[in-house]
Order: structure tokens, then C-alpha cells, then sequence
């Protein structure tokens, strides 16, 4: 099969490896259907070091169930299934509490143990809690954007979601969402979706912005820094926002973040810090009397109503996807979303 692998800074590879094989009772490989590049993804891919083995890419996939390990009874050969981008059993103490990042038998894609999703076929760990059916779509006769979207479910939309589910997002509160990456614009529309009556989405690229006010963005904010922040407290009239979504990882955004939560608000953070250190203290934090929540999605907790509000039309998180290249072109799709001329790139087998 084909696979996309991580050699250095800026080198992706799509190679030929040995098919996947069930190594544990609890695994089933599937075939993917859709696969994608995650804005994540793009922190390896400017940073990596090159020399060595190429590290396996990918973590969000729809796919069909080729084959199943003997104690897999939640899902059958030939079930459309979306997998969540951590893999987890979802009957432990931390997944019954809705924290299944953090699963005791769990783990994430692209090691060289498990592998990564963005190729044709994947062994997928623990798959009775790390994939999900689908019911009633047949992937070969679904129509583009249904999958798209479906696909968003792996990760991307139900990060946004996160953010928002985090940050208490209540109806007639105030948001002010950070970064217009496809998560930003997601958490956006989670927003919307959880009742915010004002949503402020700070971004500078108009084709994203758009995209934003579309799912309820009521103002924009271009401006960064201390300029962004003037804005969004002028925009509040000098009150602030009730809940801040940091979507982008970076410490300016957290910066941002700070600047403009309301006294006893909630900052959620769902962009992959890039910074391990972050100012807590009275000017940021302790003075508002300000909450920090967040970290990466426990998708899985979200998947079964998501999946019904798509299949329903009343959400269309696949709208983020602007562009699909096949597989073999992988190492295209990075490029395309590093230089920022595609918002989100879908892989197609
Ligand atoms: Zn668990």
C-alpha cells in the first residue's frame, strides 16, 4: 500500500510499504475512503529533522472495515466507519468521564508502532472504541461534500467543538475566537451551535473570514496583538469576552487570549501549544479571576450527535476542505497548506 511519511522539515514521501496486519485481538484494518492533512500536522513539517527513518503521517480517516481482530464485535467487515484521531477502548475510568485522549489503553496515530492514517490502508488499535459506524451512507454512492464532512469528524470539526464545549459556551454569551485556520472556523461554528449570541473571529485571510461570518461569525477582527486586543475590548465595550477559543498555538495568540477574556471568563485552548511555558499571573490570569481549559479533543465523546446533525444537514463542517489531491500527492497537500493557498486539503486513495 501507499503511505505518507515525514523525513525532514518540508519532506513529505509517499512510499510503498507492506500492507498493515491485525497484530493485537483488539485491532481492525480499514480501507480508506477519505484521509487528510491537519494544520498539526504542519508543525512536524517545519520543524522536523531530517536523517533517519521516515515518521508515518496522518491521524483523521473515513474508511470501510477490511478485516477485524477476534474480540472487535462494534464494528464488521464492510461497515463505513469514521475513526476518531486517537485511538482509545472507551470503557475506562478517564473515557467513561469523557476524557478519552487520555484513555489507559489509548494512544495516538503516526508512530512507527501504529502507524499514520494518511495511506490506503490502516491497523486501527482498540477499534471497538476507536471507530465509529456510519449508518446508512454506502461511501462508493455518498456524494463529496457528505464525506468531507463526515470526515471533519475525525478531528478537525470536533476539536472546534471541543474548544467551545470546554470554554462553556452558554446561549447569549460572548466568543472571541483566535485564528482562521480550519479549527478557528470550526469553533466558530460550534459556537453557533451551542447558542453564542455574539462571535468574534479574529483572522486576517478574507476567503477563511468569510467562511466564518457564513457559520455566525457576527464581527471580524483583522488586527493582532495589542491592537487586536484594543479592538475586540472596544468591539465588547471594554468588558471583554465571556469565553476566548485559542485555536492557533502560538504564544501571541495566547497573548491575545488573555487580553481579551472578561473577568471571571474562560479561556479554551485547543491549538497544540507551541511554547511550554505561558504567563499565569495577575496581569493575565489570577487579576480577571479568568479560567484556562482545553487540549487535544476527546472526539469520540462528541461522535454519535455530530454524526446525526451532518447526516441531518444541519451542520456542514466540510466546507473547510478546499481542495482534494490524491494520495500519491501528499507531499503536494502540505505544500498547499503551508503556503497557506489551501485552507485544508483532503486525501483521496
Ligand atoms: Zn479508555
Amino acid at each position: 500500500m501507499k503511505a505518507a511519511f515525514l523525513y525532514g522539515a518540508g519532506d513529505v514521501r509517499v512510499e510503498d510499504v507492506p500492507d498493515p496486519v491485525i497484530k493485537q485481538p483488539t485491532d481492525a484494518i480499514v480501507r480508506t475512503v477519505r484521509a487528510c492533512v491537519c494544520g498539526s500536522d504542519l508543525h512536524g513539517y517545519h520543524s522536523a529533522e531530517a536523517g533517519g527513518a521516515g515518521r508515518p503521517m496522518g491521524h483523521e480517516l473515513i474508511g470501510v472495515v477490511e478485516e477485524t481482530g477476534r474480540e472487535v464485535t462494534n464494528v464488521k467487515r464492510g461497515d463505513f466507519v469514521i475513526a476518531p484521531f486517537a485511538y482509545q477502548d472507551n470503557t475506562c475510568v478517564f473515557c467513561r468521564e469523557g476524557v478519552q485522549t487520555s484513555c489507559i489503553h489509548g494512544g495516538f496515530y503516526g508512530t512507527p508502532e501504529t502507524g499514520g492514517l494518511q495511506a490506503d490502508l490502516a491497523r486501527i488499535p482498540q477499534a471497538n472504541g476507536s471507530l465509529v459506524k456510519v449508518p446508512g451512507v454506502d461511501p462508493d454512492k455518498a456524494d463529496g461534500t457528505l464525506l468531507a464532512s463526515l470526515l471533519t469528524l475525525s478531528d478537525v470539526y470536533l476539536t472546534g467543538y471541543h474548544a467551545a464545549h470546554m470554554g462553556q459556551v452558554t446561549p447569549g454569551q460572548t466568543v472571541t475566537v483566535i485564528g482562521d485556520g480550519a479549527v478557528g472556523l470550526s469553533a466558530v461554528l460550534a459556537s453557533r451551535q451551542l447558542g453564542a449570541e455574539r462571535i468574534i473571529l479574529m483572522g486576517r485571510h478574507h476567503s477563511r473570514t468569510d467562511l466564518g461570518v457564513e457559520w455566525g461569525a457576527t464581527d471580524v477582527v483583522p488586527e493582532r496583538g495589542d491592537e487586536g486586543i484594543a479592538m475586540v475590548m472596544d468591539l465588547t465595550g471594554g468588558e471583554g469576552s465571556h469565553v476566548v477559543l485559542e485555536a492557533v498555538g502560538h504564544m501571541p495568540a495566547y497573548e491575545q487570549a488573555y487580553g481579551v477574556v472578561r473577568p471571571g471568563g474562560i479561556i479554551s485552548r485547543v491549538g497544540v501549544p507551541q511554547y511550554e511555558e505561558a504567563p499565569i499571573g495577575f496581569g493575565s490570569l489570577f487579576g480577571k479571576n479568568a479560567r484556562l481549559a482545553g487540549g487535544p479533543a476527546p472526539v469520540r465523546a462528541y461522535m454519535e450527535p455530530a454524526i446525526e446533525q451532518v447526516l441531518d444537514g444541519q451542520i456542514d463542517p466540510g466546507r473547510v476542505f478546499d481542495r482534494t489531491v490524491s494520495l500519491d500527492k501528499t507531499a503536494d497537500g502540505y505544500r498547499a497548506m503551508d503556503a497557506r493557498e489551501a485552507l485544508k486539503v483532503m486525501l483521496a486513495p
